[in-house]
This record gives C-alpha cells, sequence and structure tokens, in this order.
C-alpha cells in the first residue's frame, strides 16, 4: 500500500512536471527578463524603457508622458516651462 502511494506521488510530480513545460509560461516569465507582449514606453529624460504598466504617467502640455520617476517628470515639466517662457 505505501509503495503504490510513492508511484501514485511520483506519477503526479512527473506529470506536474511535464504539465510545466508544455504549458504556455505566459505567467512564469521573471521580472529580470524583457516581458513581450506588454507596451514599452520611454523615459524621455533619462531615455530608460520601462513597462508602460510601471511608469509614471504625466500629462503634459496636453500628450501623455511616461517617466521612470517623479523626479524625471519633475525635470521635463520644468524643461517645458522653460522652453514656453524663454
Ligand atoms: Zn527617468
Amino acid at each position: 500500500m505505501f509503495r503504490l502511494l510513492i508511484w501514485l506521488l511520483l506519477g503526479y510530480i512527473g506529470f506536474r512536471i511535464i504539465k510545466s513545460l508544455t504549458a504556455p509560461k505566459k505567467s512564469m516569465t521573471s521580472s529580470t527578463a524583457p516581458r513581450t507582449g506588454e507596451e514599452t514606453v520611454q523615459d524621455p529624460i533619462c531615455k530608460m524603457y520601462l513597462a508602460k504598466e510601471d511608469a509614471i504617467v504625466g500629462t503634459l502640455d496636453g500628450t501623455r508622458h511616461y517617466f521612470c520617476s517623479m523626479d524625471c517628470l519633475e525635470k521635463f515639466r520644468e524643461q517645458l516651462d522653460h522652453t514656453h517662457h524663454s
């Protein structure tokens, strides 16, 4: 009886491994790898690319801009002010 349980367990583990290998890995991608199928945006200040959902959205001058941090948003806003008033 005990041996049967072991075999059942092994079979279950094998089944899970095969399933994880064949299953689409959309949800299993690590955060370090570049995520595909996700929209990326560029920070106009530090030129860094980031996922749209991680970006800070600033609507400035009627258009949407995406930033990695509030610092970059502030810098961009300053630049806009300078170009408008000089
Ligand atoms: Zn930035």
